[in-house]
């Protein structure tokens, strides 16, 4: 588990650090320690950081992994809002490392899932990390490269990895603004080397020259927030898992997938084994009442305005009316998905399942009502929005994707940052 860093209160007022002291002889804290923000009365130089990365899901940490393992002089940090690492999309999956087979030939989706794959197994077994490479029936093709694994285990590992090159992962801290410094005399030598600033909902502040985001189901409210472009808008959509009852598992040995409808970016209800050996069947795809929401009760006013509001998404459900109605029947009636599933394995029953978790997909969707389907990075303009790079969508599959999309976002920082 990585050592989470926690605020508590030290000599000069709420500092970052669960681990006082632990410094190493070149300044920094040792590795898996923490980096108090006061010092002796004063703030601490050491609360800036040449680039700071927001989000601590799969796509977050394995970018701050990739860019200090390649500028390990730099000064980097990861702020997450929970208290702990990867529980939201990376920690609310169906654990499977695609193949690729599915995707579009020479999109980007495509091949990034490809390269992502064998980078996921090469750093399994590097790590020690289980997986299964138990491979996927699709009606007649057979696809033995699928695999399966815990992303949240693979996302955790690549925090440790990031913090043992001398990175902090600051917890808790969930970002609410992010300006310019003002030029206040007494921190106007960090406030000129260290141009933004990012302020969390407790008031608390670091420094820093860069910021790349990775904020998932917030992307697109972090992108506000720094003054740069809202659209595309966020649109949750939950999908519930069912769990077939124990004494059913022998009927399922790999992945088995439907044909995807080339029309939406989600696979529609699979069969998936999973890692403790218990089988997962869906997700389907619905339109969640709350961003996180993980119960179809959960509701937020404010995510639902902005959903009809801000997004097409009352063009996306006119355009696919009868879609949407057959996924929230589903949803609702067991039976209905259970009949789904019997084209794949007829002898399942509505008694052979439960009703499992649920995760939330973050979708990127534009104003015309089109789900945005690859990879979007995102600048903006002025003297933020130059310093910034937003990962706008990173849909499934990236987590399968996670250490080449990490690659790219490393490139597109080292040229847009001139690093
Ligand atoms: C149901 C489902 C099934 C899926 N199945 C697969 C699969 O089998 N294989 C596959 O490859 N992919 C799959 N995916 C996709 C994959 O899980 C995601 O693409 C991937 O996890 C995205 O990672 P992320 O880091 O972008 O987002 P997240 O894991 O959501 O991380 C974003 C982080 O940003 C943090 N954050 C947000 N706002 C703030 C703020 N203001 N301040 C600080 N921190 C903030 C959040 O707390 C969160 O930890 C699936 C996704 C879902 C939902």
């Amino acid at each position: 588990m990585v050592p989470a860093l926690r605020y508590i209160r030290g000599a000069c007022g709420p500092a970052l650090g669960g681990f006082p002291g632990g410094f190493s002889s070149a300044g920094r804290p040792a590795p898996g320690r923490s980096w108090p923000l006061c010092q002796g009365g004063r703030p601490a130089s050491t609360r800036s950081f040449d680039v700071v990365v927001i989000g601590g899901g799969i796509v977050g940490l394995a970018s701050a992994r990739a860019l200090i393992l390649r500028h390990p002089a730099l000064s980097i940090g990861v702020l997450e809002k929970e208290k702990d690492l990867a529980i939201h999309q990376t920690g609310h999956n169906s654990g499977v490392i695609h193949s690729g087979i599915y995707y579009k030939p020479e999109s980007l989706k495509a091949k990034l899932c490809v390269q992502g794959a064998a980078l996921i197994y090469e750093y399994c077994k590097q790590k020690g990390i289980s997986y299964k490479q138990c491979g996927k029936g699709l009606m007649a093709i057979d696809c033995p490269y699928t695999g399966i694994v815990d992303y949240r285990q693979v996302a955790l590992s690549f925090a440790k990895d990031f913090q043992e090159a001398g990175g902090f992962v600051l917890t808790n801290f969930e970002v609410k603004d992010i300006e310019l410094a003002k030029e206040n005399p007494s921190r106007s030598k960090d406030g000129m080397k260290y141009p933004i600033v990012i302020r969390n909902t407790k008031g608390e502040e670091v420094q820093c020259q860069y910021v790349v985001t990775c904020a998932g189901l917030y992307s697109d409210r972090i992108s506000e927030l720094s003054g740069c472009n809202p659209d595309p808008r966020i649109v949750p959509f939950r999908g519930d898992y069912l769990i077939l009852k124990p004494e059913k598992c022998y009927l399922v040995k790999g992945n088995i997938y439907p044909v995807p409808d080339s029309r939406f970016p989600f696979l529609g209800v699979h069969f998936t084994p999973r890692m403790d050996g218990s089988i997962w069947l869906g997700p389907n795809a619905v339109l969640a009442f709350k961003r996180e929401g993980y119960r179809p009760f959960d509701f937020s006013a404010r995510d639902i305005m902005d959903v009809i509001i801000k997004s097409g998404l009352i063009k996306l459900v006119f355009q696919n009316f009868s879609y949407g109605v057959n996924e929230m029947y589903k949803a609702c009636f067991l039976s209905a998905t259970v009949k789904h599933l019997q084209k794949f394995i007829p002898e399942i029953t509505v008694s052979d399942i439960l009703r499992g978790p649920a995760g939330v997909r973050a979708q990127a969707l534009d104003r015309d009502g089109n789900l945005v389907e690859d990879f979007v990075f995102d600048g903006g303009v002025g003297d933020i929005g130059n310093r910034i790079l937003h990962v706008r969508n990173a849909p499934s599959p990236a987590a399968t994707s996670s250490l080449a999309i990490s690659g790219m976002i490393a490139d597109e920082v080292q040229q847009r940052f001139k690093l």
